[in-house]
């Protein structure tokens, strides 16, 4: 097991860079997720710490090597793929040992060490199948388990659950947490799936553009986002925003304002803003509550999970306010809605997209 620490970790591409000053403290044993959208440097980062990437700039360490020069399997490290890496002509047995076949160990080492990978993993029925006779998630689990006999000190997964149907993709979810808790293993992990992000990390890094926008526990960043990208990007459906103005601040509240919003004042104290303002506010949809009042707005759109009920309705401004309303409620395209939002609730940023 070991710690990783990225200092100023920089990737450039001819003449673009692509990661741009990336400082991150992995303690041992954590469990840390990479999120983003598409394209932001999740992958080139954790193949930077793979060591499949060039680093252009800054200092990687894992353990207490720094690692920069060093070929990836000397960085005590083990990565598993989106697209399984498994090698079709070969056992599940054959599979899980390749790396200690390679290494040359000797056989009682790797029956050993096959064998506790696949009763960590649930699979020694299926030990002598090839590839094809397997799931989707069964190969994954092989993938997972050739990891798992290297006995790193990190584990690497790149968006290892994208392949699967969206049942089976729960079910790994909790294989892979389940499997964390039993190793206690470092893990870097990176997706595009918020949920993943949430269900799986201690702590979630956000990136955007090869910035890092915030670090911190899922709750964290779904309660105190530090700016407008982690405020829209965790929780789903998505923070609404409205733009308004500051009314009124003493110690105790921030008041703002705006034909949207009516006026809302925000129980909190220290906020870095001044009157006049221009602000946005965030609410999200599960803190807006159904009564006659406060935010007033016309249905256009009607979801119903059965559990509870997504009702999109469109504002005096023209803008859209998405409420996730407990239950089934019984309400129709046309009707107008009055949301009420809990003020303790809400977020607030600067013009600057920071949090106020
Ligand atoms: P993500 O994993 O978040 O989707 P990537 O790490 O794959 O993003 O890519 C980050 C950025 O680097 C993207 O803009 C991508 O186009 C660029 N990029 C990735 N690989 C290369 C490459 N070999 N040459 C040039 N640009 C690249």
């Amino acid at each position: 097991m070991a710690r990783v620490s990225l200092t100023d970790i920089k990737k450039v591409y001819g003449s673009t860079e692509v990661i741009k000053g990336v400082d991150i403290d992995i303690a041992d044993g954590e469990f840390v997720v990479f999120v983003g959208p598409s394209g932001c440097g999740k992958s080139t980062l954790l193949r930077m710490i793979a060591g499949l990437e060039d680093i252009s700039d800054g200092t990687l360490t894992i353990g207490e090597r720094v690692v920069n020069d060093l070929p990836p399997k000397d960085r005590s490290i083990a990565m598993v793929f989106q697209s399984y890496a498994i090698f079709p002509h070969m056992t599940v047995r054959e599979n899980l040992a390749f790396g200690l076949t390679i290494a040359k160990a000797p056989k009682a080492e790797k029956d050993a060490k096959v064998a506790e990978a696949a009763r960590i993993l649930q699979m020694e029925h299926l030990l002598e199948r090839r590839p094809s006779q397997l799931s989707g998630g069964q190969r994954q689990r092989v993938a997972i388990g050739r990891a798992i006999v290297r006995h790193p000190g990190v584990f690497l997964f790149d968006e290892p659950l994208s392949n699967l149907d969206a049942a089976l993709r729960v079910d790994m979810r909790m294989e892979l947490a389940k499997l964390h808790a039993d190793l206690g293993a470092t893990m870097i992990y990176v997706t595009h799936d918020q949920v993943e992000a949430m269900t799986l990390a201690d702590k979630i890094v956000v990136l955007n553009a090869g910035v890092v926008q915030q670090v911190g526990s899922p709750l964290e960043l779904y309660h105190h986002p530090a700016n407008l990208f982690v405020a829209g990007f965790i929780g789903s459906p998505k923070m609404n925003f409205l733009k308004a103005r500051v009314e009124a601040i003493d110690p105790t509240g921030v008041k703002v304002a705006s034909g949207d919003l009516g006026t809302l004042v925000l129980p909190r104290g220290g906020v870095a803003a001044s009157v006049g303002d221009e602000v946005t506010v965030g609410l999200r949809p599960h803190h807006l509550a159904q009564n006659g009042q406060g935010i007033g707005g016309q249905v256009i759109l009607v979801e119903r999970l059965g559990n509870e009920t997504l009702a999109v309705a469109r504002l005096p401004s023209g803008q859209q306010i998405v409420a996730a309303l407990p239950g089934d409620v019984e309400i129709a395209p046309g009707a107008p809605l009055g949301l009420a939002p809990m003020a303790d609730k809400a977020s607030l940023f600067l013009g600057s997209g920071l949090a106020a």
